[in-house]
């Protein structure tokens, strides 16, 4: 009725004005302040002394040593602003590439520059005085790169263990220990709505970064015995580090749920953009695009003998930038170790389920292609390959089709990947990207074709998620409480350091830092 409009009204303004804010206005009434030196006695023993964690992994660690580096001497900061150089040479374009390249050369390769990479010696410090235009790709991103880095890795990685930049860095973490509760954040409208409870999205107070947080029901995950797939969820999603695969932030309980906080995605996700928005189906080029981040993301996952299981449109999301995100890793399993085959188990949605799984053989990764390609065919067509638009159809009528068609060959669904799309898509090499420069996209650096507005919300009304009924005849014991503990870890470390540097945190709590060493006349 039209109360339930005004409801569902009155959120979306709370819940699009959240967006809005201004980072530093939320922070202005709340200060902080990182804990004290000496409270990270204990981290500082524990901490594992690993230098791709350390300085490369963690943005907060990479940061530090950074400003490390170009705080001690000319040959550090040579070596810290070759790396950086490098990188955005790597990733630049046309004219850019270009003088980024003659840069480098005049900064680093010359022996009377002020920035040589002094610390290079043999066959590295040869190649690298004597680079040409031609050899330059080689050489640099090759011999010259692991030089520098095996350089950093030594002395100036056990000089900055020792310095007040490393202090910094354990006060962080031990900042990024604390508990997480509801307190944390602000709570905003339901977004959409799950097995076991409602996705909402939230914000941190202290940051003003938006999340979606997805609760599960403690009471309702043991009536359904859905505990241990949800830790198995948590903990895929903590493992993934992945710009096409939702980001898990924090993971912590109250009394009633264990929550999941996760990138927020904004833009709906693209069953929604395939049927309800405007003609049905999309433009060839989103389709090139999002299928380049999906096989991306299932390229990401497959390294780490993820399998996915749930490919499908209603699981990719779109975020404000119009950039998108494989979600809802619910079904994904972890491959036994060594590679073996894995068991029988049948899973996936109807329409999507490739015939090895239909015809209950063992089976790998192929599921996630064959399910792609499924997903290739909608976004183009607005129906399955195996299933009409609303047709009314049993599950075997699906399974029967999909496995005809398997054994036909058939012209309609040549990006499938029984007629070999597969091998293509996976090295990314199909004629369908010809236009994709991937590893721009995997920066991040390639506009998205289609922008969602800042002004609508990409969800169903809010009234639409209402009265899901409580649980009341399940108790809870000792044994639940071991197991939400072990769910509830709290900070998702590399994300958890992107937000506190993207809202401005870090650098005021350095700034704040600085003005006190200052005031004490002490020099690092
Ligand atoms: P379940 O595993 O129980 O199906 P999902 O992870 O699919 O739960 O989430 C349920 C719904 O919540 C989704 O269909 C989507 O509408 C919404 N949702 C989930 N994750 C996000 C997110 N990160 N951002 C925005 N909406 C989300
Ligand atoms: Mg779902
Ligand atoms: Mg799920």
């Amino acid at each position: 009725g039209d109360l339930a409009g005004l409801d569902n009204l009155v959120a979306n303004t709370a819940y699009l004005r959240a967006q809005q804010v201004n980072h530093k206005e939320v922070r202005k009434q709340r200060r902080l302040s990182l804990p004290k030196l000496e409270r990270s006695s204990t981290l500082r023993a524990a901490v594992k002394r690993d230098y791709a964690s350390l300085c490369e992994l963690q943005p907060i660690g990479r940061k530090l040593f950074w400003q490390f580096l170009l705080a001690s001497n000319q040959q550090y900061a040579a070596a810290a602003e070759f790396l950086e150089e490098l990188n955005i040479w790597d990733l630049a374009e046309d004219e850019a590439k270009e003088e980024a390249k003659q840069s480098i050369i005049a900064k680093f390769c010359k022996a009377g520059s002020s920035s040589f990479l002094s610390y290079l010696t043999g066959e590295a410090a040869e190649r690298c005085q004597a680079v040409s235009e031609k050899d330059f790709e080689e050489v640099m991103m090759g011999k010259v790169r692991k030089a520098t880095r095996d350089f950093l890795k030594r002395k100036p990685f056990s000089e900055y263990q020792k310095s007040p930049f490393f202090d910094k860095f354990l006060q962080w973490k031990e900042y990024e220990n604390q508990r997480i509760t509801d307190r944390y954040f602000y709570e905003f409208r339901t977004l959409g709505r799950g097995g076991f409870g409602e996705v909402c999205a939230v914000q941190v107070k202290h940051t003003g970064k938006m999340y979606a947080c997805k609760k599960l029901d403690k009471r309702r995950l043991k009536k359904k015995s859905g505990e241990r797939m949800a830790l198995l969820e948590k903990q895929i999603l903590e493992k993934v580090n992945s710009l096409f695969i939702v980001n898990l932030v924090y993971a912590y309980d109250n009394k009633t749920h264990l929550c999941l906080v996760m990138s927020l995605m904004t833009g709906g996700d693209l069953k929604f953009h395939i049927y309800e928005l405007g003609p049905r189906g999309m433009r060839m080029e989103r389709v090139i695009y999002y299928t380049a981040q999906i096989t991306t993301g299932i390229l990401h996952l497959h390294s780490m003998d993820i399998v996915y299981r749930d490919m499908k449109p209603e699981n990719v999301l779109l975020d404000s930038q119009g950039q998108c995100r494989l979600s809802d890793l619910g079904l994904a399993v972890v491959l036994p170790k060594g590679k073996t085959i894995f068991q029988k188990v049948s899973a996936g949605t109807t329409g999507y389920m490739a015939p090895e799984i239909l015809r209950q053989e063992y089976y790998r990764t192929s599921v996630d292609w064959w399910a792609l390609g499924c997903s290739i065919y909608e976004m183009v067509a607005a129906r399955l390959p195996f299933r009409d638009f609303r047709e009314k159809v049993q599950e075997d009528e699906v399974t029967r089709r999909t496995l005809e068609d398997e054994s036909e060959q058939s012209q309609s669904t040549k990006l499938l990947p029984a007629q070999g799309g597969a091998e293509c898509l996976r090295k990314r090499s199909h004629k369908f990207f010809q236009n994709i420069n991937f590893h721009r996209l995997e920066a991040g650096l390639v506009e998205p074709p289609w922008v969602p507005r800042s002004d609508v919300v990409y969800a169903k009304d809010t009234d639409e998620f209402r009265d899901m009924s409580e649980v009341k005849d399940v108790e809870l014991d000792a044994k639940d409480e071991k197991f939400f503990k072990e769910f509830s870890t709290g900070v998702v470390s590399i994300p958890w350091q992107r937000e506190m540097i993207d809202s401005g945190m870090f650098d005021e709590l350095n700034e704040d830092c600085e003005a006190e060493r200052k005031s004490r006349s002490c020099v690092i």
